[in-house]
């Protein structure tokens, strides 16, 4: 099978980013087996990572996914189907990407020209958070000064949430002028003061105290004021349906509320470039790359975090050796004081990532069916294999609906185990139970909190 070349990027390559030295390294120190990976290559990814030789070929070098604790594990390896492919290196890709990407860039300092010439004067907050995306804005936001030749009243301001690296804040002292917010606590005391509760991917708890609504707390609420930010739509589902002019009633409309002051608006003059064009200009322009990006990491800004990937986490152990280990002997602490264990996780599975979206272990297990998670969940649960084995991949016999653990239960609670036996029978929902023995939903609910109640291992 040849690989083909196409002479425009495609598209699964849209949120790439390129793989520096540094990361390379860290690479093929974790996968020695495929080592050495090419230079210039591109990745994409959180803890399933693929990695692409250009931006062109139509198919990925190598796919590998780091799983929780560390593990490095190679999905798909095509190295011998790109033995005879010649890649497009670097340079040669800045080159064919050049003026294609320039354009945008020049859209980018135009429409923000247009808006800064009509508003005059407006007070422009341009935020900076040590990231690509900043720093692209930054650009913009200069070279668009040199095109109004005039100078409104304008600052750069960094939110530091504190618990970021000493690359971020290396960048943002370099800055000049930069107006730098501190929080009132730091984000380590946060943790302390909340008596080890971790914020997690159901409850970012901590965004809303160090990032959300800064802003609204530091600058006047009844000056015009307008924040210049490098977000944009590609960025996530959430930020699809962003503009480059946002003000109170776009807001209004989008989120039913703003929580904004009614006389700011939020400019974003980079909001319809996708990753992979912010990268080209980045290194076109050869503005600054935060060391965070040469490592491994594909965004700055908090450290540890909820969101983080197994494959950050593991760079965070290489580089960044004693914030981990505070981060770990909090949340070991974490694990101890509050009321995790009944999860059922492991202090070491927990410390290890189960942390960032703490659903029950049973319910973990059961997302994938193998004769390893039916052995682990039988243990778990007390239960024999053979009736461990019917909790997985069940829908309904009569709706079709998906079956939850907790259905389960009472479907075997109330009609019987056959444990050991030949048991081809449909299981039934919540719903159809009911319907099936006439009782009300009620009637089910008492049902199931008795038998939760007596302990039956079921459940
Ligand atoms: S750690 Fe994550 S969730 Fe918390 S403030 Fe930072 S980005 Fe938000
Ligand atoms: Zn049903």
């Amino acid at each position: 099978m040849n690989i083909k070349q196409s002479s425009n990027i495609q598209e699964n390559r849209y949120k790439a980013k390129p793989i520096f030295k540094e990361e390379k390294e860290f690479i093929e120190s974790h996968m020695p087996e495929i080592a050495s990976l090419p230079n210039d290559c591109w990745i994409v990814g959180g803890s399933t990572k693929t990695v692409y030789l250009d931006l062109y070929s139509n198919k990925p070098y190598i796919k590998f996914k780091v799983e929780n604790g560390g593990k490095f594990i190679i999905q798909k390896d095509n190295r011998e189907l790109f033995k005879d492919y010649v890649p497009v290196t670097m340079s040669e890709t800045l080159n064919r990407e050049s003026k294609r990407v320039n354009e945008l860039y020049d859209n980018c300092v135009n429409r923000l020209a247009e808006y800064v010439s009509e508003h005059p004067n407006k007070i422009y907050k341009i935020s900076h958070s040590g990231g690509k995306d900043s720093e692209l804005t930054m650009s913009v936001w200069n070279d668009m000064l040199k095109e109004i030749k005039f100078t409104p009243d304008y600052e750069f301001i960094f939110f530091n949430t504190s618990n970021e690296t000493f690359d971020v804040y290396k960048r943002i002292k370099q800055i000049p002028n930069i107006r730098i917010i501190n929080p009132k606590i730091g984000w380590r005391q946060w943790i302390k003061n909340n008596n080890y509760i971790f914020p997690n991917v159901f409850r970012r708890s901590c965004c809303s105290v160090y990032k959300e609504g800064q802003a609204t707390k530091t600058f006047d609420n009844n000056a015009e004021i307008a924040q210049v930010l490098g977000i944009r739509k590609h960025e996530s589902t959430k930020r699809a349906k962003y503009e480059f002019l946002m003000d109170f009633d776009f807001d209004n409309q989008l989120f039913g509320k703003s929580k904004f002051p009614k006389k700011w608006v939020k400019l974003a003059p980079i909001i319809d470039l996708q990753n992979i064009d912010v990268w080209l200009l980045m290194l076109i322009k050869k503005l600054p790359i935060n060391r965070r990006y040469l490592i491994g990491f594909s965004r700055v800004g908090c450290l540890i975090c909820p969101y983080s990937s197994a494959y950050e986490d593991e760079i965070i152990k290489v580089y960044y050796p004693h914030q981990y280990e505070w981060f770990r002997q909090a949340i070991i602490k974490n694990y101890e004081i509050t009321k995790v264990k009944r999860l059922g996780w492991t202090e070491d599975e927990w410390t290890n990532g189960a942390w960032k979206a703490p659903t029950g272990k049973n319910y973990h297990l059961l997302q994938k069916q193998s004769g390893e998670n039916i052995k682990l969940y039988a243990n778990l649960k007390g239960l024999s294999e053979d009736m461990a084995k019917k909790y997985f991949n069940r829908t309904c016999g009569k709706c079709g609906k998906t079956m939850q653990e907790n259905e389960l239960a009472m479907f075997f609670k109330l009609f019987g185990r056959y444990e050991n036996q030949v048991d081809n029978r449909d299981v039934l929902c919540k719903k159809c139970v009911c319907e099936q023995l006439g009782i009300t939903k009620k009637v089910y609910e008492e049902k199931n909190m008795e038998f939760i109640e007596q302990g039956c291992n079921l459940f």
